[in-house]
C-alpha cells in the first residue's frame, strides 16, 4: 500500500485525488489518499501532488503551516512530487514574483501567466518524453518554464518553451493532468513512488 498526499491548502485538490484513484486502479495498486492541510502528514506520504490554484496563496499557506519544510524533506529523501501549474510555480527556485515564497525543490525559474491573454486557456496535444502517445494537456493561465538548471530534464515543450520537466523525484507540469481522464502522468508518479519505496 502506498500513501499519496494531495497538498490541500488551496486549489484543485479533489480533482488530483480522483486522478490518483483512477491511476491506482489502472496500475492495480492500493493507494491511501490523504489531503494535507496541516503539518505532520507529509512524513507518512510516499508521493505528493502539489495542485494548481493560486501560487501566491498556496506558498503563503505552506509557509505558515510548516508544510513547506516537510515537502523539502520529502524531496531530500528522494520521494516523488507531481507539481502542476501553480504547484510548479511554488516548487520552483524562482517565480520572479516576491509574493511567491518558492520551495526551491525544482531548479527552474518560471514566468507566471506566460501564454498571453488570448491564450488564457488552451489545450495542446503534447508529446511527452516517457509516454508512447501524445498527452491532452489543458493549460489555464499557465506558467512557462524559462530557465532550467543542468540537472533538469525537459520532457515537453510548447512553442519551444518547456512545460514539463523532471529533476530527480520532482516532476513539474505547466498544465493540469488532473482535469482530463488521462491518468498516465499520475501513474508515472505512482511508479516513481513504488521505485522509491523499495
Ligand atoms: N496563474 C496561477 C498562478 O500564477 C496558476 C494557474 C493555475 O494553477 N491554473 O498562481
Amino acid at each position: 500500500t502506498l500513501t499519496a498526499g494531495v497538498v490541500a491548502v488551496q486549489g484543485d485538490v479533489s480533482e488530483h485525488a480522483a486522478a490518483i484513484e483512477r491511476a491506482a486502479d489502472a496500475v492495480g495498486e492500493d493507494v491511501a489518499i490523504r489531503e494535507v492541510r496541516e503539518a505532520g502528514l507529509v512524513p507518512d506520504c510516499d508521493v505528493l501532488a502539489l495542485p494548481g490554484g493560486e501560487s501566491t496563496t498556496i506558498s503563503r499557506l505552506l509557509a505558515q503551516s510548516g508544510i513547506d519544510e516537510e515537502i523539502r524533506e520529502h524531496v531530500a529523501a528522494g520521494k516523488p512530487v507531481l507539481a502542476t501549474c501553480a504547484g510548479l510555480i511554488v516548487a520552483s527556485t524562482d517565480a520572479r514574483d516576491d509574493r511567491v515564497d518558492t520551495l526551491d525543490v525544482l531548479d527552474v525559474s518560471v514566468e507566471r501567466n506566460a501564454f498571453g491573454r488570448q491564450k488564457d486557456s488552451f489545450e495542446a496535444s503534447l508529446s511527452v518524453d516517457g509516454l508512447d502517445e501524445p498527452y491532452p494537456a489543458v493549460f489555464i493561465r499557465a506558467p512557462a518554464i524559462d530557465e532550467v538548471d543542468d540537472g533538469v530534464e525537459v520532457l515537453a515543450t510548447v512553442e519551444g518553451r518547456p512545460v514539463a520537466v523532471r529533476e530527480g523525484p520532482v516532476v513539474g507540469l505547466s498544465f493540469h493532468p488532473e482535469l482530463t481522464n488521462d491518468d498516465r502522468l499520475h501513474r508515472l508518479a505512482l511508479f516513481d513512488a513504488l521505485a522509491a519505496a523499495t
